[in-house]
């Protein structure tokens, strides 16, 4: 074992978190805090204010959400905590990671408040009381004005991805909200990003804060031949399978984040005809050390492990690892990769990256100053064109030493007997040795499954960020246009999605921006921002596209909802002329066309795509 790569491990008992929620953490897998959890947890439970700098993938949220309900006093039925987050997804998601972390602290409530749900459904929640609030900044200030939501007994606020309330235009609301609460809060700050406005804002809102970024200590390692892969969880397996058959192996590490995944990925592997075996921190020494020398001999191929239970391992066989589950860091991706690749050999390392988590991928090529490769999943169809041609090799091969005579009397004496021609007994074999779908697969939809809640919002971030990846192809981010029409402009995947023009009672002279109007209607009337088409500011109003057909009660509620205190009176524009979102537009982008290829690395279809539910529910 390398004695460098063994820094001692925290454990969530370490953390002196209580017992009900070490049983929920024992009952979700998680072995080890990430990082983040393993500073952040204590500083938290402390009382202290802090600073986190962290993305999705890192585990941030139980980060905040551990420590909180640590400290939960369950008998007081007022809100003790609020986090604010940018959007509807988050803040359902945040509520429902509370929700999952205290799923033994009996009579919790956690509430998630965020515009475009049914008002009265959230105030009896409210009246019913709750001891952790999760909303989005519009909604809560709705309560606020209408008394429903109390603050004077918060103790702890959280802002989440504090960057992205930024640039949604979010952080006057997030300023007067905070004036509600106690000046004896505890306010913690969790942001992927600290440009200067973020530290700006923390400075006004989070007094003496303990700082919390994770360092990187990283080495290149140019021994092993790095690729990633976009892809949703769900289709995580058939990749990884045909990465598999597609790649000459023999030893294989596959890194998952809990103990859970160990063992059932090893018995879908199994079952598919691989010898794998789980390791993980639940499995004694004695057992994994058995299992790892199992691995050396030969007699097992693929161990599927945690970080902790695979540390330090040194295998020479091991040829390649697969990052099933996204590393929480830059330091961690090194560490596991470097199971291959060992006493000077060539290895090879493959990473999963769920789209939400694209942000996690730009860390690690930047702190091991390399740009990972994009593996070109093959198809089915080309998986069973090798698996043919594979067949004809070793065919070919056999064919060159002379086959058995008996052999040749068995296939005279079958015809024979069952009155059929050579050619059907062979294929009569062939069909025992591939299934149908191996073989002659049908042809695969070209559009993945989307996956819920916060994968939209990644998208959105990878829309604002410095650049897109296309599996491999890099794209410039921003435009350096007008931004204004940034949102409209930064679709990815919805360029032929016909829009309507709408006429929106809020322009310039209210002090809107595009962002504003993007903000109400994804947050409060819970459009989804693929549907929303380019936003046009005048004066004293503005136009934006919106996808035909809006259902009666979204178009009641955006008479209401307020850009900027202005409500917006929504109506159809004048002419009511189709805003196509591949009209031609004033001032043309110098970008490629977006319908070339979509932020999941898709080509997008050319003919129009079909039309998605534009409201959420
Ligand atoms: P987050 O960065 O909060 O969005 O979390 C990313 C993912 O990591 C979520 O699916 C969590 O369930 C998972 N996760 C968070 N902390 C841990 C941990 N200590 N061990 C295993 N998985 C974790």
């Amino acid at each position: 074992m390398d004695k460098e790569l063994e820094p001692k491990q925290v454990t969530f008992s370490d953390l002196d978190l209580p017992e009900p929620l070490l049983r929920s953490l024992k009952k979700l897998g998680y072995e080890t805090p990430s990082p983040i959890q393993a500073k952040a947890i204590p500083t938290v439970m402390d009382g202290k204010n802090i600073i986190g700098q962290a993305q999705t993938g890192t585990g941030k949220t139980a980060a905040f959400a551990l420590p909180i309900l640590a400290n939960i006093d369950l008998k007081q039925n007022s809100p003790q905590a609020l986090v604010l987050a940018p959007t509807r997804e988050l803040a359902i998601q945040v509520a429902e990671a509370f929700q999952v972390y205290a799923r033994y602290m009996k009579n919790f409530h956690v509430l998630p408040i965020y515009g475009g749900a049914d008002m009265r459904g959230q105030l009896r929640s409210l009246s019913r009381g709750a001891h952790v609030v999760v909303g989005t900044p519009g909604r809560l200030l709705d309560h606020l004005r209408r008394k429903s939501l109390k603050l004077d007994k918060l103790k702890t606020v959280v802002l989440d991805e504090a960057d992205e309330m930024l640039r949604m235009g979010f952080i006057d609301d997030v300023d007067t909200i905070l004036a509600e609460t106690p000046d004896t809060r505890q306010t913690a700050l969790f942001s992927a990003t600290m440009p200067d406005r973020i530290r700006q804002i923390a400075k006004r809102h989070v007094s003496e804060p303990v700082l919390i970024k994770i360092e990187a200590k990283t080495a290149t390692v140019d021994t092993i031949d790095q690729s990633f892969l976009i892809v949703n969880q769900g289709e995580k397996l058939d990749a990884m399978t045909r990465y598999l058959e597609t790649e000459e192996t023999e030893g294989i590490i596959v890194f998952v984040r809990t103990r859970e995944a160990t063992v059932t990925l090893a018995e879908k592997l199994n079952a598919r005809g691989y010898s794998a075996a789980a390791i993980n921190g639940d499995i004694s020494q004695p057992m994994r050390e058995k299992t790892i020398a199992r691995l050396k001999k030969s007699t097992l191929d693929i161990l599927v492990a945690t970080d902790v239970a695979a540390r330090g391992i040194d295998v020479e066989r091991v040829s390649h690892v697969i990052n099933f589950d996204i590393p929480y860091d830059s330091e961690a991706y090194v560490h596991r990769i470097g199971r291959t690749g060992r006493a000077g050999r060539l290895g090879k390392a493959l990473l999963f990256v769920q789209p939400r988590e694209r942000r996690l991928l730009g860390i690690i090529e930047k702190d091991t100053k390399q740009k990972l490769n994009a593996w070109q999943k093959p198809t089915a169809q080309q998986l069973a064109d090798q698996r043919k041609s594979k067949l004809a090799e070793d065919l070919s091969a056999r064919l060159d030493n002379k086959v058995a005579d008996v052999y040749h009397k068995m296939v005279a004496d079958l015809c024979e007997s069952l009155e059929q021609p050579a050619e059907q007994i062979a294929a009569a074999l062939l069909s025992d040795k591939f299934p149908l779908e191996q073989i002659a697969p049908p042809p695969e939809s070209k559009k993945p499954r989307r996956e819920r809640n916060s994968r939209d919002r990644d998208n959105r971030r990878e829309r604002d960020g410095s650049r897109e990846r296309d599996n491999g192809r890099e794209r410039s981010g921003r435009d350096s246009g007008n931004r204004e029409r940034s949102p409209r402009r930064e679709r990815s995947d919805k360029g032929s999605i016909p829009f309507e023009q709408y006429r929106i009672e809020a322009g310039r002279d209210h002090g809107a921006q595009a962002k504003d109007i993007v903000g109400a209607l994804a947050n409060e009337a819970g459009l989804d921002r693929e549907h929303i088409g380019r936003i046009e500011l005048n004066d004293n109003h503005s136009l934006v596209g919106l996808p035909p057909g809006m259902p009666k009660d979204i178009y009641q509620l955006l008479q209401k909802v307020r850009v900027k205190g202005q409500p917006m009176k929504l109506s159809r524009a004048a002419g009511g002329e189709s805003n196509r979102d591949d009209a031609p537009r004033k001032k043309p982008s110098t970008r490629k066309p977006r319908s070339e290829s979509s932020t999941d690395g898709r080509k997008s279809a050319k003919k129009p795509a079909k039309r998605r539910a534009p409201i959420k529910s």
